[in-house]
């Protein structure tokens, strides 16, 4: 039993022959270069978890080993406000730049543990015991998961798994005693060359009639044979943390997934072809469960923006135009709506059955469609704000050479701000909204949780299914007499 690792382990198990490919080339993610910038933040996520362990690590029950708090299975409202101080300080590891933390799936794991009535609906306790003992297994070595859960749809006009689409979709192609046989793909795995485990699991329901070899849900090492991650172009870059705060750090690495006929021993399948058990799980609590960690993560990223935002406008002593004013105050409010719908979720948090309690799931989907936009428009805010403060800006070792005085008198900030605090400033907001891992965050926002396109039509239906509002028969009714 290992418990919470920390940076040195996690680097260790990455040693595993995984089959990555960046550009043209199969590479060791645990060697490469260009990787290490990456390699060496998320380490330090697990050294984070040990420097702030009263917040983050919890006591195992079972092996009284120090544990990441994510794995807690909620059924009190105190374990929602124990594991939410856990996500908090794990945000601000990044400020929420990192939108794939280990944490983030673990919610997702610990939430379908606690449903051993929806996994078990069929009668068969296999899969229950196996979803048991892979939590087990992710706790005790404190593995890292990534998820693909999404269908690599070619031909929008059909369903996620007709014609095109399902021929290259992931589906179940042969069984044998040691597990299945899997092929096909999915996209897109953030994390992924960076994980322990992919975790596969429904995103979206299948239709009724959909062939059940698309039903699945499993989990598998990197390392498993036949498992292809293609990454797409890394953005990290190397240098000095402080000229390149996220970038140098923080580019957590999407791929896409090619599963090339890839065995899955049985005691890691936990949905095999059963449609009705794969269309019930994500309508029991996924949202509730893991949007109080992804809305923990946004809160904090929108904080950090506000702040950042406010000292870039007073580095040019332009805090009376009123227009900065009111962009400075609509990023306000994105960060304040974002605590209160976390607020109202915990507030009216309910048993979700089997006694698994999680938050209300109704002010996170609000906040589901609304935040890409929020964060797209704080992102665009900061660009607005900045304007040519951006780019003229020297490193911080520039500062070191013969240039060094010539730079300290041409591009201080307002108000006696030193050369060098006003270059790591907006070298920062850059960073964080401009550079190419900026543009990606940017599209991981709008994405990472479906469309705002689908999750819009999903509420509206959601919301005729719940009839919560039923006034206007009442009121034209009232208004005739
Ligand atoms: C950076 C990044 C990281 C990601 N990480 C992961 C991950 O780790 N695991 C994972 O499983 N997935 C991940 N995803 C994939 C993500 O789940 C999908 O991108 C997401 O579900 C959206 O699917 P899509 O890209 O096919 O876009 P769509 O949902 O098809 O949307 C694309 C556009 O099509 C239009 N559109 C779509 N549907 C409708 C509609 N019904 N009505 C009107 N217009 C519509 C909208 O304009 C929309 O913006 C990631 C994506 C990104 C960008």
């Amino acid at each position: 039993m290992t418990g919470a690792r920390n940076g040195r382990q996690y680097l260790s198990d990455l040693r595993d022959g995984r089959e990555v490919w960046l550009g043209s080339e199969r590479i060791d993610v645990a060697e490469h270069p260009a990787l290490a910038g990456s390699r060496s933040g998320m380490a330090g996520y697990f050294d984070w978890q040990h420097a702030h362990a009263d917040e983050c690590l919890m006591r195992d029950d079972a092996s009284g080993a120090l544990i990441n708090a994510s794995h807690l299975v909620p059924r009190t409202p105190e374990d929602l406000r124990r594991r939410a101080r856990a996500f908090e300080r794990l945000a601000r590891y990044s400020m929420g730049a990192l939108g794939r933390t280990p944490d983030y799936v673990n919610v997702t794991l610990a939430g379908f543990v606690g449903r051993p009535d929806i996994f078990g609906m069929n009668g068969d306790t296999r899969a229950v015991d196996a979803l048991s003992r892979f939590q087990r297994e992710v706790i005790e070595r404190d593995l890292s998961l990534t998820h693909t859960i999404v269908h690599p749809v070619v031909d929008k006009a059909l369903t996620d798994v007709e014609g095109i689409n399902g021929e290259i979709s992931l589906r179940v192609v042969g069984r044998n005693d040691h597990g299945i046989v899997v092929r096909g793909a999915r996209v897109l795995a953030t994390l992924g060359p960076f994980a322990d485990e992919l975790f596969v699991y429904p995103g979206q329901p299948l239709p009724k009639n959909a062939d059940p070899a698309y039903a699945l849900a499993f989990s598998i090492p990197m390392e498993t044979k036949g498992l292809i991650c293609l990454c797409r172009d890394h953005y990290g870059t190397d240098g000095a943390t402080v000229d390149r705060p996220f970038s140098s750090r923080f580019d957590e690495q999407d791929a896409f997934v090619i599963f090339d006929d890839v065995e899955v021993p049985w005691e890691r399948v936990f949905i095999d072809g059963d449609l009705k058990i794969y269309n019930a799980i994500m309508r029991s609590g996924w949202t509730g469960n893991v949007m109080q960690q992804t809305t923990i993560r946004a809160a904090v990223k929108l904080e950090f923006a506000y702040e950042l935002a406010t000292r870039m406008v007073a580095a040019q002593n332009a805090g009376a135009r009123p227009d900065n004013q009111q962009m400075l105050g609509e990023i306000w409010c994105y960060a304040s709506m974002a605590r209160a719908a976390l607020r109202a979720a915990e507030a009216d948090a309910h048993d979700y059955g089997a006694g698994l309690f999680l938050c209300d799931d109704r002010p996170f989907r609000a906040i589901r469609s609304m935040m890409p936009r929020w964060m797209a428009r704080v992102n665009e805010i900061v660009k607005l704000l900045g304007a040519h403060n951006l780019l003229a800006t020297p490193e911080a070792a520039a500062f070191d050479t013969s240039l060094g005085d010539a730079l300290r008198r041409y591009l201080p900030g307002a108000g006696d701000m030193p050369a060098e605090e006003r270059a790591a400033l907006f070298r920062t907001a850059w960073d964080f909204v401009g550079s190419a891992l900026g543009g990606r965050n940017e599209l991981y926002e709008r994405f990472y949780l479906a469309s705002a396109a689908r999750t819009l039509a999903l509420n509206h239906m959601l919301a005729q299914r719940e009839r919560e509002w039923n006034d206007v028969p009442e009121f034209i009714e009232r208004s005739r007499s």
